[in-house]
């Protein structure tokens, strides 16, 4: 079968012909439908992402039909009312299953985590293994090639937006930091999932002017195209509850340290790789400052659920996945619409 291939950071992708895996123990092998491409993606193939093993076939947002099953796997699959042919799509955090976090349900915490994409071999390609029938979400009636983005453009947003909502009561600020992919996904689970959604205020600071509109349209009251930290506290008539960062390089952690109220959050998702500076008098007294990667088995099932009531929107290119570099080049360009999605075959 085909797979999309990095042998040594630095270098271009490698199309091959691989055997297709064969499933054993509690193994799934799934068909691949789709398989997002996500900046992550671009830092393994640089080698700036950390604990990534090689050689590798890279991706981690897939979606695709089951096709096999290892001997030991039959019977989760029963229970989790999965059968082969079914569309799924693949939870990418996976845990060893039985540390502290992996049994709380935080698998995508696990510090012995190997997940597809990083360590083990992902979805640039027509099928892949997944360890256990736990990783895999039902999707109905949803299209799979569509569907691939929720596992992990869909979902890390989902669960920054969760685990803020404490900082989130009726009429709180919110400064969101770059409108992409993730950033989109949060304005709609912004409005839709916190209780007092519909009275936030939220700007969105961009620097494309059509996402900005997107952002517009998908809720964001008031929008930036630059701007400090001054200039977004007098946008938003005070100090952020929450900032939201999603680009995540030195200025704009920055920025998100200047807006912040004394209590209030930062949330840095975003991997560009920026550092901040932490000190008694700056951010301000008393805030919080925190990360985000992925979601749990039940926030992907929570964001799968909305996509299936047609909650959720948002936007995929389907590209073949012989064009991969191409793809590759055009996430580097900044030139997407959403999320592109690679199609074997
Ligand atoms: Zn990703
Ligand atoms: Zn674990």
């Amino acid at each position: 079968m085909l797979a999309a291939r990095l042998h040594a950071p630095g270098e271009a992708l490698r199309l091959v012909d691989v055997p297709r895996p064969e499933p054993s123990g509690s193994d799934v092998l799934v068909r691949v439908a789709g398989c997002g491409v996500c900046h992550t993606d671009l830092h393994i193939a640089d080698g700036t992402q950390a604990r990534v093993e090689l050689p590798l076939t890279l991706g981690h947002e897939v979606a695709g039909y089951i096709e096999g099953v290892g001997p030991s796997a039959a019977r989760a699959l029963r229970r989790a009312r999965l059968a082969v042919g079914d569309p799924v799509l693949v939870f990418g955090g996976w845990g060893c299953g039985s540390c502290r976090e992996c049994l709380a349900g935080s698998e995508q915490r696990c510090e012995r985590s190997r997940a597809p994409g990083f360590q083990e071999d992902g979805g640039y390609a027509e099928a892949m293994l997944v360890p256990d029938p736990r990783h895999l979400v039902p999707l109905g009636s949803l299209d799979p090639v569509r569907a691939a983005p929720l596992a992990d453009a869909g979902v890390t947003p989902y669960r920054a937006v969760r685990r803020a909502e404490p900082w989130l009561p009726e009429g709180a600020r919110v400064l969101l930091i770059g409108s992409g992919a993730l950033g989109q996904f949060a304005l709609q689970y912004l409005r839709l999932i916190v209780p007092g959604g519909p009275s936030l205020t939220i700007a969105v600071r961009e620097l494309n002017p059509a996402r900005l509109e997107q952002a517009s349209s998908l809720g964001a009251d008031i929008g930036l195209l630059d701007g400090d930290g001054a200039m977004v506290r007098e946008a938003l008539g005070g100090p952020a509850d929450v900032v939201f960062d999603f680009v995540g390089n030195d200025q704009t952690l920055r920025i998100g340290a200047d807006v912040v109220a004394a209590d209030g959050l930062v949330m840095l998702i975003g991997e560009a790789g920026g550092h901040l500076s932490f000190g008694f008098d700056r951010p301000p007294v008393e805030s919080w400052l925190t990360t985000v990667a992925w979601g749990s088995h039940a926030d992907l099932s929570d964001v799968v659920r909305l996509a299936r009531r047609g909650r959720i929107r948002w936007n995929v290119e389907p590209m073949p996945l012989r064009q991969v570099a191409e793809a590759h080049a055009r996430l580097r360009g900044g030139d997407v619409d959403g999320r592109l999605v690679l199609v074997p075959g």
